[in-house]
C-alpha cells in the first residue's frame, strides 16, 4: 500500500515536473529577488541581470532581451512607483545577455565599455546603442550609491565589464564564471590565458557575495574553483597535446572528474576539452 502510494507520488510528480517544463518554454520563468540592501536580482529563465535601487531613480543592467526587459520595466514600475531607470548598463556585447536595451533608452542613459559599442554597432545586436563608454575603469554615483565598473582585460569576450556595488559587497560577473557549473560549450569568443588571469583579479578584488549572470549566488571561493578548473583543463588538454594525440583521442582521454557533480559536466567536458585544445593550437602549446 504504502510503496504503491509512493509510486503514485512519484508519478504525480513526474508529471508536475513535466507540465512545468512544458509551461516553462511557453512562459520563461520570471524573478525578482532581493541581494543585499537596495540591489537586486533579475531572473529570466537561465541568464540574470541586477538592478540597484536608489532615491534618485534606478540602475539596471543587462536587460536580456526584449520580453524581459519589458516584464522588468512594468515590475519596476509597480514595485518602486515614481521612481526612472536612469541607468541602464551592459555587461559585453553578446545579444544573449543585452538585446531589447530600446525598452529603458527612454529614459536611461546607456553606459558599455568602448569595445562593445563598437561590436553592438558591427554585429547589429538588437538593443539600444551605448551612449558613454569607457576604457579601463568608471564610476557612476546615483542617489547616494554607487557602482563601479572594471575591464579586466580579454576574457570570455573582448569587452566584458564587472560590476561592483561597493556598500552592498556585491560582484556582478557574467560569463566568466557560473558557481557549481561547467564553462559554456567550447568558449566561443574566448581568450583563455587571460580569462584565468581575469579570475585571479577577481579573486584579489573587495566583495562578499558573487552574482553571477548564470546559476545561483555564490562567492569568491566559487571563482577561484572555476580558474582552478580552468587551469586543471589546460594542464590536461596540453599534456596530451604534447604527447602528439589528435583531438578526437583527447576528447575521449580528458576527464575532469573532480567536478563530475557540476552542472553540465556530461554535456560540456567535450565542448570544453575541443575548445582549450582550439585555444592552444591557435596559441602555440609552448
Ligand atoms: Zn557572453
Amino acid at each position: 500500500m504504502l510503496s504503491m502510494y509512493r509510486r503514485c507520488l512519484a508519478f504525480s510528480l513526474l508529471s508536475l515536473f513535466a507540465g512545468m517544463s512544458v509551461q516553462a518554454q511557453d512562459d520563461p520563468p520570471r524573478a525578482i529577488t532581493p541581494i543585499a540592501g537596495d540591489l537586486y536580482r533579475f531572473q529570466n529563465r537561465f541568464h540574470y541581470s541586477v538592478f540597484l535601487v536608489t532615491a534618485q531613480g534606478i540602475i539596471v543592467t543587462d536587460p536580456i532581451d526584449a520580453g524581459a526587459a519589458q516584464w522588468l520595466k512594468a515590475e519596476l514600475g509597480r514595485r518602486f512607483p515614481g521612481k526612472t531607470i536612469r541607468y541602464l548598463i551592459y555587461s559585453h556585447s553578446h545579444a544573449d545577455h543585452i538585446a531589447g536595451g530600446e525598452v529603458f533608452a527612454d529614459s536611461a542613459t546607456v553606459v558599455a565599455h568602448e569595445r562593445a559599442k563598437a561590436r553592438i554597432v558591427e554585429d547589429k545586436v538588437p538593443t539600444a546603442a551605448p551612449q558613454i563608454t569607457f576604457t579601463q575603469r568608471m564610476s557612476i554615483e546615483l542617489g547616494g550609491k554607487t557602482v563601479e565598473l572594471y575591464y579586466l582585460g580579454r576574457n570570455h569576450s573582448d569587452n566584458l565589464i564587472v560590476m561592483r556595488f561597493p556598500a552592498e559587497r556585491v560582484l556582478f560577473v557574467v560569463d566568466l564564471v557560473a558557481p557549481k557549473r561547467l564553462p559554456f560549450r567550447d568558449f566561443p569568443d574566448g581568450h583563455l590565458d587571460e580569462w584565468i588571469g581575469t579570475l585571479k583579479m577577481i579573486e584579489g578584488m573587495d566583495f562578499d557575495i558573487l552574482a553571477p549572470g548564470h546559476a545561483g549566488l555564490g562567492n569568491k571561493a566559487d571563482i577561484a574553483e572555476h580558474r582552478r578548473y580552468l587551469e586543471l583543463l589546460r594542464e590536461r588538454v596540453k599534456s596530451e597535446m604534447d604527447a602528439g594525440k589528435p583531438l578526437e583521442e583527447i576528447k575521449r582521454s580528458v576527464k575532469m572528474s573532480e567536478y563530475e557533480s557540476w552542472g553540465a559536466y556530461r554535456d560540456w567536458l567535450e565542448p570544453n576539452v575541443e575548445g582549450m585544445y582550439r585555444y592552444l593550437r591557435a596559441r602555440g602549446t609552448n
